[in-house]
């Protein structure tokens, strides 16, 4: 199942509602899902640009 506001992983196409934007080599802005988010960090030149996140993904209660 997919939600209708996933957006495709710039990496592997996998829609997904959580990305991180990531930076490797100096190349452009990327929007990486969380698995090709943990296998870009470790390259080199890997930069962290922050998350997005699903309008449907309401933000957790403290
Ligand atoms: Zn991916």
């Amino acid at each position: 199942m997919t939600p209708a506001d996933a957006k495709p992983c710039d990496l592997c196409q996998q829609p997904v509602q959580v990305r991180y934007r990531i930076q490797v080599n100096q190349g452009g802005w990327i929007l990486a899902c969380p698995t090709c988010q943990a296998h870009c960090c470790h390259l080199p030149g890997y930069r962290y640009g922050g998350t997005w996140k699903s309008r449907s993904i309401k933000p957790g209660r403290r």
